[in-house]
């Protein structure tokens, strides 16, 4: 049996093609729903949940939760570690692969052999390969990748045959996509495709979660959300009264916590109101699509509603005053991508009946390009080869010259998938090494080839006189830095992994002042500078506040949404009042946990108890060569900072007014290398080497 299959980041689905009635139709999961959720729980006694059973898990904080795992999908990074295994996005898609394909088997009693998978047409080449990769790895065949407003579209034109040019609208749990399709006799032509996938459902969810919890502290002074369990229990529930709120016009919330309970009301206006911004985030992401395809609003001839978050009220009324079009909502709304997947599962099918006639293209979301040398040599550029939103398949060649007198006998080619000149600024897709070509000095012309296949993953050939030669991929250097750089310089080191651990002091004094701007916002707004600069795939942040006790924020993550979100969180109020603790033990085995060289930024401002404790931990950190910088600015004791710091220079004193720059000095420091970053100062066997040749 063929499926589709949307793999979605809050929720999934599968749908065959009936033959007999020519449909498509969701095939129901073992709990008869039509959807399943997109989780995974691994228990203590080491069993694993899947879909509906993780669901229930996540919200009374069972186990370890992996939700919405497909944001990362492909970048390689450990999702989850369990029971001393660890887990990629890949990985987890590939369990839940094979449950929803379980589950469909076990429902209609055939064997699945051959999936069509969906993925947001935001998905660049790592994350298109590894969904395949992912269905692969449970033993079914992956016929085709389709964007999965493409797929929306193709289950839509199937059923309407008129000529128009539509909108997909689709605003899922944790994405955003808009694409602009054109429909001729129910031949579906994507024209432009644009997303923001961090805008999703669960933002939706999140302001339900802070309206209740702003007034619980209101009242009680205490933050509901500083009990994991009962934020997941609140998060969850706050799905479902967003729901509610689809179809009434509002909602009780019960919240009990810390022997204190509270009831509050939340009507659909309000509700609206407060998340009015998001909506109109969802805007610009349109209006910079039309504006890119150099069309008008006039030009759309109908929107096409697409993801479970369009079924909130707001979203059609919004979009009809947006562009005065005319706004088509299906009943099915959250199916249409699974269902038009089971028909391009159809499509490829080789018997395939009466479908053929449908002819589907799609465009690529991203501009393809290879790394050159500027012309006046000085710089490093992205030469774009296919740009985005061309038609895939698409094949496009580049001729490559070896200058005499130049006896190489290999090439090195870097593809970069983005829309930047700036190299940095794009994914760099692959590294290639071209050879078996002659070479005897009087200069050479290679060809080489460039081409997004209908999946959309990227092939490179090369050739010498029409003679294919051999193109070796390898991996890409971990430290690409010197694509920002002079090409003459371009070294050949690995890639440093880096660890920072921030420590910032939340006492109480970091909420007075006299100056008109907070300490502790001070703080947040540096650190968030701090991170916004030394941000990269290379280098974790975590998060720990501090003052009478400790509290992890924010565990080690290169996930710059994560961490920028989690220090917003930040306040005062956070740690509680017990016995005095100091962070760096903390932060020493958080940032020891991971390969890669340890940095601990400490933040105080005032003075801190035991300091001789503080001090004994410090040295712990400087025996495991671990860099300790410590900022001081109101009452810190500059002595004992100097103490606790473990490279010169390391203690710096600053006031509120300068904390920006202070965080700015530290963040160049790091990232050239200084204050302790010098090659070797991570112990033996801790600095991850890249693969290199
Ligand atoms: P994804 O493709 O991102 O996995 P879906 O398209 O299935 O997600 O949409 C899931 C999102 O839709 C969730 O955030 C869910 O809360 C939301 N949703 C589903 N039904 C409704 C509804 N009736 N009202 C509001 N939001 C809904
Ligand atoms: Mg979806």
């Amino acid at each position: 049996m063929k499926v589709g299959i949307d793999l979605g980041t809050t929720y999934s689905a599968v749908a065959r093609y009936d033959k007999n009635t020519s449909k498509p139709v969701i095939i129901p999961n073992a709990f008869g729903k039509e959807i399943t959720p997109s989780v995974i729980c691994f228990l203590d006694d080491g069993d694993i949940l899947v879909g509906e059973d993780a669901k229930d898990m996540q919200s009374n904080g069972t186990g370890v939760n992996a939700a919405a795992f497909k944001r990362n999908m492909g970048d390689g990074s450990i999702a989850v570690s369990f029971n001393g295994k660890d887990y990629t996005s890949e990985d987890l898609s590939a369990m839940l692969l094979k449950h929803l394909i379980e589950d469909a088997e076990k429902a209609t009693g055939e064997k699945i052999d051959e999936a069509v998978i969906t993925v947001p047409a935001y998905f660049n080449d790592f994350q298109r390969t590894a969904t395949i990769r992912a269905g692969e790895a449970c033993g079914v065949k992956v016929s085709k990748i389709i964007n999965e407003p493409t797929a929306a579209a193709i289950s839509y034109g199937y059923k309407h045959a008129a000529d128009k040019t539509v909108m997909v609208y689709d605003l899922g749990g944790g994405t955003f996509d808009v694409t602009i399709v054109r429909i001729t006799k129910g031949n579906i032509e994507v024209i432009g495709t644009e997303g923001n996938h961090i805008l999703g459902g669960k933002d939706w969810d999140a302001a339900i979660v802070k309206y209740v919890c702003d007034q619980f502290i209101d009242e009680y002074d205490v933050d509901p959300r500083d009990d994991l369990p009962t934020k997941n229990e609140l998060i969850v529930a706050a799905e479902g009264y967003k729901k509610t709120l689809s179809i009434a016009e509002s909602v009780t919330i019960p919240l009990n916590y810390d022997g204190y309970s509270a009831k509050y009301t939340l009507t659909r206006d309000e509700f609206e109101s407060m998340t009015e911004h998001l909506l109109s985030a969802t805007k610009d992401v349109c209006n910079s699509l039309i504006d890119s395809l150099q069309i008008t609003w006039t030009d759309i001839d109908e929107i096409l509603l697409v993801g479970g978050s369009t079924r909130m009220p707001s979203v059609s009324r919004f979009l009809r005053d947006l562009t005065g079009r005319e706004v088509i909502a299906h009943s099915d709304t959250d199916l249409a991508v699974a269902k038009g997947a089971a028909i391009t599962a159809e499509l490829y099918c080789s018997n395939a009946t009466g479908l053929r006639a449908m002819q589907v293209s799609d465009v690529t979301a991203h501009s393809l390009g290879v790394l050159s040398v500027a012309q006046d040599g000085r710089k490093y550029v992205n030469e774009i080869m296919i740009k985005r939103n061309s038609k895939v398949p698409t094949t496009t060649r580049r001729q490559f010259t070896i200058k005499k007198g130049n006896v190489t006998d290999k090439i090195e080619v870097y593809t970069l998938q983005g829309e930047s000149r700036v190299p940095l600024d794009c994914n760099v897709l692959a590294k290639v090494v071209i050879s078996g070509f002659f070479n005897r000095g009087q200069g050479v012309i290679i060809d080489i080839e460039y081409n997004y296949d209908e999946n959309g993953v990227v092939n490179i050939t090369a050739f010498q006189d029409g003679e294919p030669l051999n193109v070796e991929a390898q991996p890409v250097p971990d430290d690409i830095r010197w694509m920002g750089g002079d090409p003459h310089d371009k070294p050949s080191d690995e890639a440093i992994l880096k660890n920072i651990a921030i420590c910032v002091d939340l006492s109480r004094s970091m909420e007075m002042g006299n100056g008109d701007v907070l300490p502790i916002d001070a703080a947040k707004q540096s650190i968030r500078d701090f991170v916004n600069t030394l941000q990269d795939k290379d280098t974790y942040f975590s998060l720990i506040g501090f003052g009478d006790k400790i509290k992890v924020v924010q565990e080690l993550t290169n996930d710059g949404y994560a961490i920028l979100n989690s220090i917003d969180e930040l306040k005062v109020k956070m740690v509680g009042r017990g016995t005095d603790a100091s962070p760096l033990d903390m932060a020493r085995s958080i940032v020891s946990s991971k390969p890669g060289v340890g940095i601990i930024v400490v933040l105080t401002d005032g003075i801190w108890g035991k300091k001789d404790n503080a001090v004994e931990q410090a040295r712990g950190c400087r025996d495991d060569n671990i860099t300790i910088i410590a900022v001081g600015f109101g009452e810190a004791d500059t002595s004992f900072l100097r103490q606790i710091a473990t490279v010169d220079d390391g203690a710096l004193f600053t006031t509120i007014d300068r904390l920006g720059e202070t965080f700015g000095t530290i963040a160049t420091a790091i990232s050239s290398g200084n204050m302790g970053l010098r090659e070797g100062a991570a112990p033996g066997g801790r600095t991850q080497v890249s693969s290199r040749d």
